[in-house]
């Protein structure tokens, strides 16, 4: 864990000023440690008879679908507006200032189907709490987790996940 720890590069001030940024390509561009980083993901859901990982827009679908491929489950994409070709489901919420999108296309699950959801960085949790509820009000599925890379505690994220089942590999 401590090398995945290391491979992860803060970048100060990136996208804007104050923000901490985790740059993952440095952990991605390590076979050893990508594959040692899906294969602890997938301990944790090894025998649930998982059947879709949802991945988040946009480095989220890497790990997803590595996940995926890994417990043998299929995958699908939460997108921005007006990146997915079928017909959709969206969600808004709230920014700091104004207001942003997921959308998922209409036949992304089947009733009953277990699901774990799946980002590399939990922040403020708005995407994910938007992800948890464009599911929850038009599918009727089992999210059986939902599962970072990363949480930056000091954001207070989980909290806009109250109730859900929850797992971050590393804290900060
Ligand atoms: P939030 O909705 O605030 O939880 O932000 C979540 C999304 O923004 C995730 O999909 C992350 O990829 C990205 N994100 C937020 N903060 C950071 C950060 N400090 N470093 C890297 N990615 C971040």
């Amino acid at each position: 864990m401590e090398e995945i720890i290391a491979a992860i590069r803060n970048i100060p001030d990136f996208p804007k000023p104050g923000i901490q940024f985790k740059d993952i390509t440095p952990l991605l561009a390590d076979g050893r440690l990508f594959h040692r980083t899906i294969d602890l993901l997938a301990a944790r859901h090894a025998d649930q008879g998982i059947d879709i990982v949802v991945g988040i827009e946009a480095r989220g679908f890497i790990f997803s679908s590595a996940l995926a491929y890994a417990l043998g489950a299929g995958t699908c994409l939460v997108r921005k507006p007006g990146k997915l070709p079928h017909a959709v489901h969206q969600q808004t919420y709230d920014l700091e200032y104004g207001t942003d999108a997921v959308e998922i296309h209409t036949d992304a699950f089947k009733p009953g189907q277990k699901i774990l959801i799946l980002d590399d960085v939990l922040a403020t949790g708005g995407t994910v709490a938007a992800t948890v509820e464009l599911i929850r009000s038009n599918f009727e599925v089992e999210i059986v987790e939902i599962d970072f890379l990363m949480e930056l505690e000091f954001l207070h994220g989980r909290e806009k996940l109250a109730g859900l089942p929850m797992h971050a590999l590393i804290q900060y």
